[in-house]
């Protein structure tokens, strides 16, 4: 599963600069992790590449690519761009981008918030979202530093590090952000 330049031009053309680096960020990022923890490289590359290909259409547009591709979302995921763009861009990854690997689609489905039973792969687009070079947000060295731990301990600090950021600013907090949060702290790997 490569990421090919017909698929970086197509990326181009769909994202702001901004977002297009960010993107070329998390890939790179994902590459580093993947070899580090033993994962398939190039699935975590494309899918680094391609978690946000859906963050920049309007909403009714994410809400008819996660219809077409059959997948069903809760409410609050379904009425948020910032929560529904992970569904959609799965969706767009396989309609557009013909990607096939379901782990890659499931990877980018669950980039922003997670699940319980997350894979590897999931753990590694996820976290490198928060840790892609380009990122410097308070707090970003401390996920840094636990990225170095453990998948475990880097995913927990990411989302931690979201967690006080929507009570900062009285956002609603999504209930599977929480479910994911709690499964990393139950889970035995965790004990490393
Ligand atoms: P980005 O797409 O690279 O900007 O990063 P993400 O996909 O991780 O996050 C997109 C947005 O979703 C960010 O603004 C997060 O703060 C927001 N977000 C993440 N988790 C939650 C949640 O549980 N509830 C709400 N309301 N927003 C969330
Ligand atoms: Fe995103
Ligand atoms: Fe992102």
């Amino acid at each position: 599963m490569v990421m090919t330049q017909e698929m970086k031009e197509r990326l181009e053309k769909s994202l702001s600069p901004k977002r297009f680096s960010h993107s070329q960020g998390v890939a790179s990022a994902a590459r580093e992790l993947a070899t580090r923890y033993g994962v398939d490289v190039e699935a975590a590359e494309t899918a680094g590449w391609l978690h946000d290909c859906a963050k920049q259409v309007p909403l009714t547009d994410m809400q008819a690519y996660v219809r077409q591709a059959g997948y069903t979302v809760d409410r609050a995921v379904w009425n948020s761009p910032a929560l529904l763009h992970g569904p959609a861009g799965a969706a767009l990854a396989a309609s557009e981008y013909g990607v096939r690997n379901h782990h890659v689609l499931r990877a980018i489905f669950y980039h922003t918030v997670g699940r319980k039973m997350m894979s590897p792969l999931e753990k590694i687009v996820f976290l490198a979202d928060y840790i892609e070079p380009g990122r410097d947000f308070p707090g970003v060295e401390r996920i840094r530093a636990a990225a170095k731990v453990s998948l475990n301990a880097g995913v927990l600090a990411g989302i931690e590090a979201t967690l006080h950021h929507l009570l900062e600013t009285g956002s609603t907090i999504y209930i599977g952000t929480v479910e994911t949060r709690n499964w990393i702290l139950e889970s035995e790997e965790n004990i490393d």
